[in-house]
């Protein structure tokens, strides 16, 4: 439309509101004077037309123009919690939500009106909550307790904002035991989730015990399908607590 009332044809270029080295616009609608404005900080040049994306050099990817578009929000301190290079991906998804806050527990479905009771689902009595369900419910404590204690870590449960917190200072590095923390803390709270879910909707109930069991077949088959890990006296210990085979000691 702007080119029509500038009486451009459809198929002008460039060149053709250029005139002795000069913008040269012709007169008309006040849509063409915007677009005048805009060009007008343009250097012209009479070097090959070249595609840039964003600055001059730049070849166009999806990945700048995802860049480009995308808001970025201010940076978080679990971040290499969830998003490690050896993370199993349904448990990142499920710890972020956690993370997020993002899990439909039963306290905000009440709220919401579509359920009749927050009564927690592992029937000890008190409302479903985030902070409840990681970890302060007592069937929610054993399981983290013993998968803590799988980790050779012994202290007492904390509220989730600790526990993050606990994670984000003592599980960021590469370093094994790291790792192992890692995927033992996203694997204790998808298998929570799934466990709620499965008593919700399918009023089937697993023993905390087999819920461990899930968790640690889960984190030993990522730990041993990965070999790049020294294998040493250190984590000897917690090779045999997760059932990782044993490589060469360096
Ligand atoms: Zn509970």
């Amino acid at each position: 439309m702007v080119i029509f009332e500038a009486g451009l044809s459809k198929h002008a270029r460039v060149k053709d509101v250029i005139w002795e080295g000069e913008w040269c616009w012709p007169q008309a609608s006040c849509d063409v004077v915007e677009l005048q404005q805009r060009v007008r900080n343009i250097p012209i040049s009479y070097a090959p037309d070249s595609i840039h994306w964003d600055k001059v050099g730049e070849a166009f990817s999806t990945a700048r123009a995802f860049h480009g578009i995308r808001q970025r929000s201010s940076s978080v301190d679990w971040h290499d919690i969830v998003w490690h290079s050896r993370r199993i991906p349904k448990h990142a998804l499920s710890l972020w939500l956690a993370f997020r806050g993002a899990h439909r527990t039963k306290d905000k479905l009440l709220a919401f009106g579509v359920v009749h009771s927050a009564e927690c689902a592992f029937v000890c009595g008190e409302t479903e909550t985030l902070q409840h369900l990681f970890f302060q419910c007592p069937f929610s404590a054993m399981v983290w307790r013993e998968v803590l204690l799988l980790c050779n870590i012994v202290r007492p449960i904390l509220p989730w904002a600790d526990e993050v917190l606990w994670m984000s200072t003592h599980a960021r590095g590469s370093a094994f035991h790291h790792t192992v923390r890692r995927l033992a803390f996203a694997a204790t709270t998808y298998h929570l989730w799934i466990e709620r879910n499965r008593r919700c909707f399918k009023n089937l109930f697993l023993p905390y015990q087999e819920i461990i069991r899930l968790v640690r077949q889960d984190v030993s088959g990522k730990l041993a399908s990965s070999n790049s890990y020294p294998r040493c006296e250190r984590y000897h210990s917690l090779c045999v607590n997760w059932g990782v085979p044993l490589g060469e000691d360096i």
